[in-house]
């Protein structure tokens, strides 16, 4: 069995309490390896190796185009390492290998991305209105940024916040989920392997509570990047706000996914599925409200439950099953409770709505891919984040309808919208109160474009040129050209 230490100032470091605890792979349920649990101690000793690295050496001094090359190099690595990255992440998180190995492979973009507009940070000189004064800005990285992601997508998630916190300069702790530790702890060889000086990126490991919450507490962290719930968001916004440090918020949704009755039909129907079953469900932009025009809805529900009742469901790393294990064992129960809440709220399962035992499944961690017609909006399904593949389907009659449902909901994550005409598909896209909008599409994500929420979905973007700014700070510099003594008891 493999055990996982933290990874502090290049180095792995054995955690000091010595304790460790198990990870397991959600298709078999077999613990295949032992993960360091972190503390408050380990929290500080990361953090210390990411400030000294912050400050002084060889990072503190590298000009940008130099920080560019490493994560350029660091984009080759990865991908000549996808498909190990992409096999390991099954076997932690239980998602499809024909879904991860693409992805990992996807990851060294982000890297090349940023690595390019690491030297194209550029400040201004700014015209003044007084006199003798040269002013101008620079953009300067923030400091240690701690890193806390969740366990559907360890190192996507972690692309999204390293590699414009890298090129920007800043130093970093990363603290992946307890439950999918594993991959964001072997990235860190690939770090070393680029060339990045040690300290730059640390990793430790924990729960939230024992060494995510200390770490967001600590005070030299001045910035903290964070996707995951919204219960943890927000502990993490309060801590921020006693120190004043800014943070990046990536949290759950409730997605519309809005089909009018002018759509490609098989295209919608495939864009319902993949908004909801592609990942088992647990991703924050499942399309978990589908609403259909009412003309089309019986006609669209027939379809969905001929293609979704086909799923093949099973072992992820086989390259032709579409839904694999719920991740973790919480996970699995909260699905079925909401299966429970919403058949207690009066809406009608159409497919599945419970375990799933059937052929092709080990473990115990396999739910059904699951419909439920007759939401009203205000059920519990059509509010909460279940984070799993249940389905709701709502019916409206109009363009406003379809809208006032859409935003109807405390999240503002992403929607879909499924129509041919372009008028509608411009107005729909400029009133969905979303961070994306995707029309005649769903689950589109790319480094070049922004990403991140409205509303309680969080706060910040992730990817695209927005990104960088969220770790810089701007400082505004005046020189005087010449000097004079000036009256001091009044401002210049
Ligand atoms: P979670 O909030 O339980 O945990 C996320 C991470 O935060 C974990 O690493 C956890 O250990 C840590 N954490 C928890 N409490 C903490 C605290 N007080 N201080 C510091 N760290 C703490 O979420 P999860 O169950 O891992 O992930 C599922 C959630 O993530 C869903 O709500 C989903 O929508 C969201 N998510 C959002 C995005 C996005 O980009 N918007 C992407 C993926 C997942």
């Amino acid at each position: 069995m493999k055990t996982y230490n933290h990874f502090i100032n290049g180095v792995w470091v054995e955690p000091s309490s010595n304790a460790y605890f198990d990870t397991d792979n959600p298709y078999t349920g077999e613990v295949w390896a032992k993960i360091a649990r972190g503390n408050a101690a380990d929290a500080d000793q990361a953090v210390n190796a990411a400030k000294a690295a912050f400050n002084d050496g060889e990072w503190a001094d590298m000009r940008p185009t130099q920080r560019g090359k490493l994560l350029v190099s660091l984009a080759k690595i990865i991908e000549r390492e996808a498909s190990r990255l992409g096999e390991l992440e099954v076997r932690d998180n239980g998602k499809l290998i024909a879904e991860m190995g693409a992805q990992t492979k996807y990851l060294a973009e982000w890297y090349r991305y940023f690595g390019g507009l690491a030297d194209k940070i550029e400040g201004a000189v700014l015209p003044s209105d007084k006199p003798g004064v040269f002013n101008f800005t620079r953009y300067e990285p923030i400091g240690v940024v701690a890193m806390i992601t969740a366990w559907n997508s360890p190192l996507l998630l972690l692309a999204w916040k390293l590699a414009p916190a890298l090129a920007a300069g800043n130093t970093a702790v990363v603290k992946p989920s307890e439950f999918t530790s594993a991959s964001s702890l072997e990235f860190m060889e690939l770090i070393k392997e680029a060339g990045i000086p040690d300290g730059v990126v640390n990793c430790i490991t924990g729960t939230g509570v024992e060494v995510g919450q200390p770490m967001v507490d600590h005070p030299d962290v001045a910035k903290v990047a964070f996707t995951g719930s919204g219960v943890a968001g927000q502990k993490i916004y309060e801590s921020a706000a006693k120190k004043i440090m800014p943070v990046t918020l990536e949290l759950g949704g409730k997605s519309p996914n809005i089909v009018f009755e002018d759509a490609d039909f098989e295209a919608a129907v495939m864009g319902a599925i993949s908004g909801i079953f592609a990942a088992t469900g647990q991703t924050c932009i499942a399309g978990s409200r589908l609403l259909v025009q009412q003309s089309i809805h019986d006609k669209f529900v027939k379809r969905l439950l001929e293609v979704a009742g086909a799923a093949k469901i099973g072992d992820p790393m086989s390259s032709d099953t579409h839904v694999g294990p719920v991740t973790t064992q919480p996970q699995y129960e909260k699905i079925l409770h909401y299966m429970n809440v919403a058949r207690e709220d009066g809406a009608t399962c159409v497919l599945g709505g419970g375990p799933y035992k059937g052929e092709g499944v080990k473990g115990n961690r396999f739910v059904e891919p699951t419909i439920f017609t007759g939401v009203t909006n205000d059920m519990r399904i059509a509010q909460e984040e279940v984070f799993g593949p249940i389905l709701s389907v709502i019916p409206f009659d109009s363009e406003e309808e379809a809208l006032r449902i859409g935003n109807d909901v405390v999240f503002g994550l992403a929607a879909g919208v499924w129509t041919s005409d372009i008028g509608r598909a411009l107005r729909m896209s400029e009133k969905l109160k979303a961070g994306t909008v995707w029309v005649n599409t769903y689950r589109a994500v790319s480094f070049m474009s922004p990403f991140g929420g409205y509303k309680r979905s969080g706060q910040g973007r992730e990817s695209g040129q927005e990104a960088i700014k969220e770790f810089l700070q701007v400082k505004s510099i005046w020189i005087a050209q010449q000097t004079s003594p000036a009256n001091p008891f009044i401002m210049r």
